[in-house]
């Protein structure tokens, strides 16, 4: 049997293949970007019209209450909250990644007694280098950047105030030990903070069971909820009600609709709301979700993860056979416990104009600078014979030298 017709069959016995069905996928395209903005759920149009025209248009503020869009965070925080491992009441869907990372640094500095270090990954994404670097200079202290094996020993010194980590680097797709750097940082008395953007979704996260302080994540990822979608928080119980977070706005108050002058942060993670929710990215996001909750009866999360390891089992395997001599270098871990859902390759030259070529063809990854070609893999609707049919593009590409073409290599504004 050829490696197509074992791709096919591979699909034919997919248990998870249904799922694909939830999507509104383009004909022609292989989706290999699932991983930086989620496909369309199909039940997403008609509901963002609904939301629209009826809750909007006709019950128009009535719909607060009556659609119960003030409970929106909750809602989509209950349903996050059992793809990461946490409880419910425990979640709430607000604002972006970014801006979540903000409150929970604060809270999580402010935790740490006299320490004043927070200590990241030199390869960590840089919004989230970004946010700390700048609460640090205005409440003084250090970003300390290292790799991530020289994580363990520096907590040891006993002076880090919050290890702040991205579960599956952005850039070569490891997944770190969230249970075992967690039991490392608390060993030294330091929190810690995952963002989980490039996890929630796309392999089995539990943030209890990892003893977890905070975490943040993205909605437009793996979790569908489309571009600039909400993004969401957790804060552990046993710190949610100890401080307030800085962003003290009025939907994170106790009783916001009293209009009291003071602010008292609400109870629990609601406090970590700030200002209105955005309703209708809200319920793009809630459809979002509800794809990946339609896979529980199916095995949940394991059983994407285990789809997500053969895919990108099969494209590293097939890039090794059908692209040899093409100069291409993986950088993801090919432990299946150092990997999360992505498979990044480098290329010293082209590595842009590849990935152009490749989108003109329908192949959708993306490019992060200096040189990777990045390829996200999302279980929900890839099939293994889209695989196949990837790498059989990268190939051509690369043979025919295509990618040399001056089209391919205008850089646009967003890679
Ligand atoms: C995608 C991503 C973000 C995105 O942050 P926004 O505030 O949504 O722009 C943040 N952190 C990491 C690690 C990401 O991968």
């Amino acid at each position: 049997m050829n490696t197509r017709d074992h791709c096919l069959a591979l699909d034919a016995r997919d248990p998870l293949a249904p799922l694909r069905d939830q999507f509104v996928l383009p004909a022609g395209v292989i989706y290999l970007d699932g991983n930086s903005l989620g496909a369309l759920p199909a039940a997403a149009p008609e509901r963002i019209a609904q939301v629209v025209r009826e809750e909007w248009g006709h019950d128009l503020i009535r719909s607060w209450n009556s659609a119960g869009w003030i409970h929106l965070p909750q809602r989509v925080g209950d349903k996050i909250a059992r793809l990461i491992g946490a409880r419910p009441g425990e979640v709430v869907a607000a604002d972006s990644t970014s801006v979540n990372l903000y409150k929970v640094l604060n809270v999580a500095l402010a935790l740490a007694g006299g320490r004043r270090v927070i200590v990241s990954e030199r390869s960590n994404f840089p919004t989230d280098l970004y946010i700390a670097e700048e609460l640090l200079r205005a409440r003084g202290g250090e970003l300390l950047l290292l790799e991530h094996d020289q994580i363990g020993p520096r907590l040891r010194q006993g002076d880090v105030a919050v290890l702040m980590l991205t579960q599956v680097n952005y850039r070569t797709g490891r997944l770190l030990d969230m249970a075992a750097l967690t039991a490392a940082a608390h060993a030294n008395g330091t929190l810690t903070v995952w963002d989980l953007a490039h996890s929630a979704g796309a392999l089995r996260v539990d943030l209890h069971a990892a003893n977890a302080d905070f975490a943040i994540g993205c909605g437009y990822k793996y979790l569908n909820g489309g571009p600039g979608a909400p993004a969401f928080v957790w804060v552990h119980p046993r710190h949610v009600d100890r401080l307030p977070q800085p962003l003290a706005g009025w939907m994170g108050h106790a009783s916001g609709f009293h209009f009291a002058p003071g602010y008292a942060p609400a109870a629990g993670i609601t406090r970590y709301l700030c200002g209105t929710p955005p309703v209708i990215g809200m319920a793009a996001l809630e459809c979002g979700v509800d794809t990946l909750l339609a896979a529980e009866p199916l095995g949940g999360i394991a059983a994407l993860r285990a789809k997500s390891l053969a895919l990108t089992d099969l494209f590293l395997r097939l890039v090794e056979q059908r692209c040899a001599g093409h100069s291409l270098v993986n950088i993801t871990p090919t432990e299946h416990a150092h990997r999360g859902s992505q498979v990044c390759l480098t290329r010293a030259e082209g590595a842009y104009a590849l990935v152009q070529a490749l989108i003109a063809r329908g192949v959708i990854g993306d490019f992060r600078a200096p040189d990777v070609l990045r390829f996200g893999f999302t279980p929900l609707y890839l099939r293994f014979v889209d695989v196949w049919n990837a790498v059989e593009h990268l190939h051509k590409v690369l043979a025919s030298g295509e990618w040399k073409d001056a089209r391919f290599n205008q850089r646009s504004a967003v890679t």
